[in-house]
Formats: C-alpha cells, sequence, structure tokens
C-alpha cells in the first residue's frame, strides 16, 4: 500500500464522525466549525518508543493511551474534547500493527464522541503526536494559575496504579491478575471529562497529574504564586500500592505518574457546594490539603508532624 492507501485504509475509514468537521482528512487542511459562544482549547502530546511505551505494546493500547493522554489535558482545562489529529512515524507499515492501531483509535473516539480530522505519516522511529481540539464557553477554562491561600485541594481518585506497573514491567513473579490490574490503570486511563461542570463552577485551578502529584501540584503553586500543604494520610492510594510498597506507599504515590486524575483548588467558602454538586453526580473526590501563602509543598503526617515535600515528579531533561 502507497502512504495514501494507508491514511485511506486505516484512518480516513474509522467511522466517528462529527457534524461540525465540514472538511476532514483528505484536504490540505481541516476546516470545523465552533459553537457560537465557545472558545477552541488545544494540546499536544507526543509518545515515543521506549521512552512512553513499548514497541512489544499491542498497537491497540498504544492508540488508546495516546487518544486518553490528550483529553486528560483538555478534561483539566474544563473542556470538552473534539477533534483530534495524528502524526504517526513508524520504522515500517506494518498493516497487522495499524489495523490494531486503527481499532484503539476508533475505540477511543467513540468513547468520547471524538473525530480524527488529519494528520501526517513518515517513516523514522516510532514516534506518535496528537494534537487534540476541544471548547469551551467563553471565559469557563480552568488554569494552573488562581488557587489562593485558604482553597481546599482536592484530587478526583487513587493515585500511584500506573508507577505501580512501570515498577512491574519487567519482574515476572508477580501475582497475575495484580498485574493485569496494574497494566490496565497504564494502558486504559479513564481521563476525568466528567468533572468538566464541577470544575467550572467551583474550581480555582487545576492540573491533571501525568508527570506526579508533588510535580504537578507544584506547577499549580508556581503558577498561583502560592504554595501548599498535604495531609499525606490522606492522599488515596491504589490499593496494590499500599500492598507492595508499604511504608513507602505515599512517597511512591506523590511521586509516581501515568495515572491522568485531576488535582484541583476549591474556595473554602464555595467547598460544601462543590461537595453537593459531587453528590448529585456520583462522583467521589479527596480532601488532601490546603493551599497556603508560604510558597513550597510541605506534608503532615497524622501525627501532626509537618515537612516539606521533594518536587520530584517524570522528567524528559
Ligand atoms: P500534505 O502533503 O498536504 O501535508 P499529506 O499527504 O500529509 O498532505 O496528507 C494527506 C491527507 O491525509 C491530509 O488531509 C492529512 O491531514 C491526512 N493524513 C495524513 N496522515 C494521516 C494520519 N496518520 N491520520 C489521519 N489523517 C492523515
Ligand atoms: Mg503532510
Amino acid at each position: 500500500m502507497t502512504e495514501f492507501d494507508l491514511i485511506d485504509y486505516f484512518f480516513k475509514s474509522i467511522p466517528h464522525r462529527r457534524d461540525d468537521v465540514c472538511i476532514g482528512i483528505g484536504d490540505d487542511a481541516a476546516c470545523l466549525s465552533i459553537k457560537p459562544g465557545h472558545q477552541l482549547v488545544v494540546t499536544t502530546d507526543t509518545l515515543v518508543a521506549g521512552s512512553h511505551f513499548l514497541t512489544t505494546w499491542d498497537a491497540f493500547d498504544i492508540a488508546y493511551k495516546a487518544v486518553m493522554v490528550n483529553i486528560s489535558d483538555i478534561a483539566a482545562m474544563a473542556a470538552e474534547p473534539a477533534w483530534l489529529s495524528l502524526a504517526l512515524t513508524l520504522p515500517d507499515a506494518d498493516e497487522a500493527w495499524l489495523n490494531r492501531f486503527s481499532q484503539g483509535l476508533s475505540a477511543a473516539f467513540s468513547q468520547y464522541h471524538l473525530a480524527l480530522i488529519g494528520g501526517d505519516m513518515t517513516r523514522g522511529p516510532m514516534t506518535l503526536t496528537i494534537t487534540l481540539h476541544g471548547m469551551i464557553p467563553e471565559g469557563k477554562s480552568v488554569q494552573r494559575q488562581g488557587a489562593q491561600p485558604g482553597d481546599k485541594i482536592y484530587v478526583t481518585g487513587p493515585l500511584g496504579g500506573a508507577a505501580q506497573a512501570v515498577a512491574f514491567l519487567d519482574k515476572q513473579d508477580i501475582d497475575k491478575s495484580h498485574q493485569t490490574t496494574l497494566m490496565n490503570k497504564l494502558l486504559r486511563p479513564q481521563p476525568r471529562v466528567d468533572m468538566q461542570m464541577i470544575l467550572r463552577t467551583y474550581a480555582t485551578a487545576a492540573i491533571d497529574i501525568s508527570d506526579g502529584l508533588s510535580s504537578d501540584l507544584n506547577h499549580i503553586c508556581e503558577m498561583s504564586g502560592v504554595g501548599a500543604c498535604l495531609k499525606l494520610d490522606n492522599i488515596p492510594l491504589h490499593p496494590l500500592v499500599n500492598q507492595y510498597q508499604q511504608d513507602n506507599a505515599i512517597a511512591f504515590a506523590l511521586k509516581g505518574g501515568d495515572d491522568y486524575e485531576l488535582c484541583f483548588s476549591v474556595a473554602k467558602a464555595n467547598e460544601n457546594r462543590m461537595l453537593n454538586a459531587l453528590y448529585d453526580a456520583g462522583i467521589t473526590c479527596y480532601l488532601i490539603g490546603e493551599i497556603e501563602a508560604q510558597k513550597g509543598l510541605r506534608g503532615q503526617k497524622s501525627c501532626g508532624q509537618v515537612s516539606s515535600i521533594p518536587i520530584d515528579g517524570y522528567r524528559h531533561f
């Protein structure tokens, strides 16, 4: 197959469409209609073989995860994901691989009503770059800046599962069902698009946890010109992280990335209203600490002792 046959066969054929795509795959550029009163929200993430995924993984999982990682950034802005373009670099045109890859895209698109609007294909070491476009009513996006001293800090779910999966990648002697559960956390993250309305209404700042809670919460703090104190025992942990990391579980979860839960702050005056809205929506979030005027991250143990938290998450450079 030629490059154009591959695009038609594996990408243009993906059945998920949106009415707001005026010109999609096949022309020099895509053309999209934005809902009146909305703003465009755009994010790009690249996944590199060996660094973000292993070439031994099922191509379905690679595609699915790449889409979810991008959706998570849109979710952290409280926006709604819509249109996606894909730049794919492959060492060769392995049709079986492309077939699984295209199925993984398709599964992700149907889950979040996304349309593929274009992309690029090149030969080289395996890399995929996705640009995802979303929409949000004008002025409603939630940023990393905006957290104020006294705001309460919440996370949307248990942490550390994906990092535990990575820690077990080349271990053979792990309980099979545990390994499956953890790999599912790593390969099939579920970005928190369900938090959209709550964030728009109540959050003063938000971020998705891609590099690790300490590193990502630190971004909120730096952008907002504040610090934070976490109640360490309140940080929700994946049960298997507790089991395998034991006394190190909290420290492990603080720097473990790839969970794609959200961390956000809410003004104390709005906290009860937010908790009611969460209850009505059937969503559980976890109170983990408070924004403080003093810069830096601190952690408080149940005995009351406070110490500073090292900011270390995943960094490429
Ligand atoms: P150009 O040379 O004008 O950049 P290309 O030959 O790269 O165009 O691509 C032809 C069409 O196919 C374009 O509409 C482009 O967006 C689309 N396309 C290319 N690669 C992909 C891909 N991996 N997935 C989806 N669409 C793609
Ligand atoms: Mg091109």
